[in-house]
């Protein structure tokens, strides 16, 4: 038997086919990280220069309303548009390019600018996850929208803007890497084996234990086997579906419930507002029956010891192979004793 906890390996992430490097020894290396105290700062509940916030003007001039739940508008600056473009461009199979059409959204959570998910009451979140159903309906119906990536980036470490809790919601034309990745995947274990490969998952984690943070009726919550990022989660839906319409009033209620509890652990990890990137994966809005996609929810973190010390991908990660000192069964010991 392989011992996970105290050699170098590999594991293969099978959702995507690629591997991390885990080298359990080095985190007993001495401790080379400072030790800074989190520095408390508090937002307003209304910030007059806030593009997001209620009544205020936006970059291009545009007003929003004096709102009072959730607010979903086109992006001011969008990364795609919904006009028809040149399908393709190929002079040489070297030298390949597609034209890419889309829409770009951005939804508030709250009308109030210092509310993020740990601190919204649970119907509030339910009120979000409604936004994101209702998001991913009227985008993915449209014919050149194939596929909508609901994500949400918390925090100036990973590029967040505006500290206005929101999400982004991308409609695109194509299916991005990442989602296209784990669409092979989980169609290639379907094929292969007759089940979905993230029910059969889910049923591994809950009979190991050492990788779940916690669950409730509807959901759990795991680091990932093949975690790249030190507290990196997946979130898990029980019930076998391919997107949030699959979702029942009271799983919303299920869902709403684990997104307060694992945002405010994670901010009491180093008793900070903890910056990550988390979004959905669904199945893609392109007509087709996919059996094989099971809908679950990313957590990526880049915290490693300390409110100030990030995990960066440089060096061999970005040219080998992803690599973690830390193991994921560390790191869930570590949520889970906060989350309890
Ligand atoms: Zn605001
Ligand atoms: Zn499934
Ligand atoms: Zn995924």
């Amino acid at each position: 038997m392989l011992p996970l906890h105290d050699s170098s390996h590999r594991r293969l992430n099978v959702l995507t086919g690629e591997w991390v490097l885990i080298s359990p020894h080095r985190a007993q290396r001495p401790w080379q990280g400072q030790v800074e105290r989190a520095q408390e700062q508090r937002e307003p509940a209304y910030d007059p220069s806030c593009y997001l916030c209620p009544g205020n003007t936006r970059a291009r001039g545009e007003r929003n309303p004096s709102y009072s739940s959730t607010f979903v508008f086109d992006n001011d600056y969008p990364a795609l548009h919904p006009e028809p473009v040149e399908a393709a461009m190929a002079e040489s199979p070297l030298i390949v390019a597609q034209g890419e059409r889309g829409i770009c959204r951005v939804g508030c959570f709250s009308p109030r600018h210092n509310l993020t998910l740990a601190g919204m009451e649970l119907g509030e979140i339910v009120a979000v996850i409604e936004m994101w159903r209702q998001q991913f309906a009227d985008l993915g119906e449209r014919d050149f929208i194939n596929y909508v990536q609901i994500f949400e980036n918390r925090g100036t470490m990973m590029g967040a803007s505006n500290s206005h809790p929101h999400c982004q919601l991308w409609g695109s034309y194509s299916i991005p890497n990442e989602p296209a990745k784990e669409q092979t995947s989980q169609r290639d274990y379907m094929e292969s084996y007759q089940r979905c490969l993230l029910c059969e998952y889910i049923r591994l984690e809950r009979s190991y234990g050492d990788r779940v943070i916690f669950q409730n009726e509807s959901f759990l919550v795991v680091v990932p086997f093949w975690a790249v990022w030190p507290f990196e989660t997946l979130i898990l839906p029980f019930q076998h579906t391919a997107d949030l319409s699959g979702i029942t009033g009271a799983q919303s209620d299920q869902l709403a419930e684990v997104l307060q509890k694992l945002s405010a652990c994670y901010d009491r990890l180093f008793n900070t507002p903890f910056p990550y990137s988390m979004g959905f994966h669904q199945q893609p809005t392109d007509g087709e029956a996919h059996p094989e996609w099971h809908l679950h929810a990313h957590f990526f973190p880049p915290l490693l010891r300390s409110a100030g010390i990030r995990k960066f991908m440089v060096g061999f990660e970005l040219l080998g192979t992803p690599q973690r000192d830390i193991t994921p069964e560390a790191a869930a010991e570590r949520l889970r004793e906060l989350c309890a």
